[in-house]
């Protein structure tokens, strides 16, 4: 058997406020939903019950609001197994976001940060946790500075930091330099490379920054690379989408957890593909996100 792997998450954690639409509006129009729903979400939050989900041991950093939205996310962490004794309760309210998903399974996404945005750095016991973890997942709904800080407690500690550029954005060199595994979907690559269209291409210039790239192809699956290695790309299982929020969340959860378990990548990639491929079948962001065994028989 192998041991349980200890995944430390440091990043948001979010109320999704959802509004399902035959199409998403224009600038200026507005369009009746079908209907609404409130679903606990953010980043951090998305990717440690994923982790969580995918039969690790997951430790989330992060702050939420004393309004119901902060309870809410914490019972819900709590009851996926996350531990959140490090998730603080701050004055500031609780962030949200808010999505709009079509009839094809499409979302564009407006994130108010809210209490994520005094996750600044850490504190004694946050590094402590870090340097116990064997992996740390970080994402940038959060301020950059608190990335920054346990990426680097993470490096002190030799702990692997898996960083999802999210939302699309420059990244301080500081933050590349501190990053082992950098995990863009292909307009974050795009993003950060000025590279479109061309995944092979934006992942080598991105390893000239950080030793190891998985670039997110939605749909078309994902393409691994490391310095002096050949790529690796994985295709998706053909599946019906009908929302595709916390895919990628769900793809950097589990591949951090069979990553961490010391599966060979291509392994680690199918089995995460699987996992985002169960995802995309069911509605919601973290309510979407599939348990180990489930994952274990769709990649069989
Ligand atoms: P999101 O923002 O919707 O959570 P993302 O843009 O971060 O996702 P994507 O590249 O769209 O990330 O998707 C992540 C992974 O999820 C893909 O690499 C793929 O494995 C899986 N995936 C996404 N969409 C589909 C789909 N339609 N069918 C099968 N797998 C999919």
């Amino acid at each position: 058997m192998t041991p349980t792997p200890h995944i430390a998450v440091l990043g948001s954690a979010n109320m999704d406020l959802v509004a399902y639409v035959t199409r998403a509006p224009r600038r200026g129009e507005t369009v009746t939903g079908r209907e609404f729903r409130t679903i606990p979400g953010g980043k951090g939050a998305n990717q440690a019950v994923a982790a969580a989900r995918a039969g690790a041991t997951v430790s989330m950093i992060g702050a939420v609001g004393t309004d119901v939205f902060g309870a809410r996310l914490r019972s819900t962490l709590e009851h996926s197994g996350v531990d959140t004794d490090l998730l603080r309760t701050v004055e500031t309210p609780t962030g949200t976001a808010h999505i709009v998903v079509d009839d094809e399974g499409g979302n564009s996404i407006v994130v108010v940060p809210g209490a994520n945005g005094t996750v600044k750095g850490l504190t004694p016991g946050d590094e402590a946790l870090i340097a116990s973890a064997n992996a740390l997942l970080l994402q940038l709904e959060i301020p950059a500075k608190g990335a920054l800080a346990a990426a680097r407690a993470a490096r002190r500690h030799g702990v692997r930091t898996v960083l999802t550029p999210a939302p699309a954005q420059h990244l301080p060199d500081e933050l590349l330099a501190a990053t082992d595994l950098l995990l863009p979907n292909e307009h974050e690559a795009a993003t950060l490379t000025g590279i479109t269209d061309d995944p092979h291409a934006a992942a080598r210039s991105l390893l000239s920054q950080v030793p190891e790239v998985v670039i997110t192809l939605g749909s078309r699956g994902s393409l691994y690379a490391a310095r002096g290695a050949e790529p690796v790309m994985v295709p998706a299982p053909r599946v019906t989408a009908v929302d595709t929020t916390g895919a990628g969340d769900t793809f950097a959860g589990t591949l951090a957890v069979a990553l961490a378990e010391g599966r060979p990548v291509p392994d680690a990639l199918t089995w995460a593909s699987s996992a985002a491929a169960l995802s995309v079948q069911r509605p919601g962001a973290s309510a979407s996100m599939p348990y180990r065994k489930e994952i274990d028989a769709r990649a069989a």
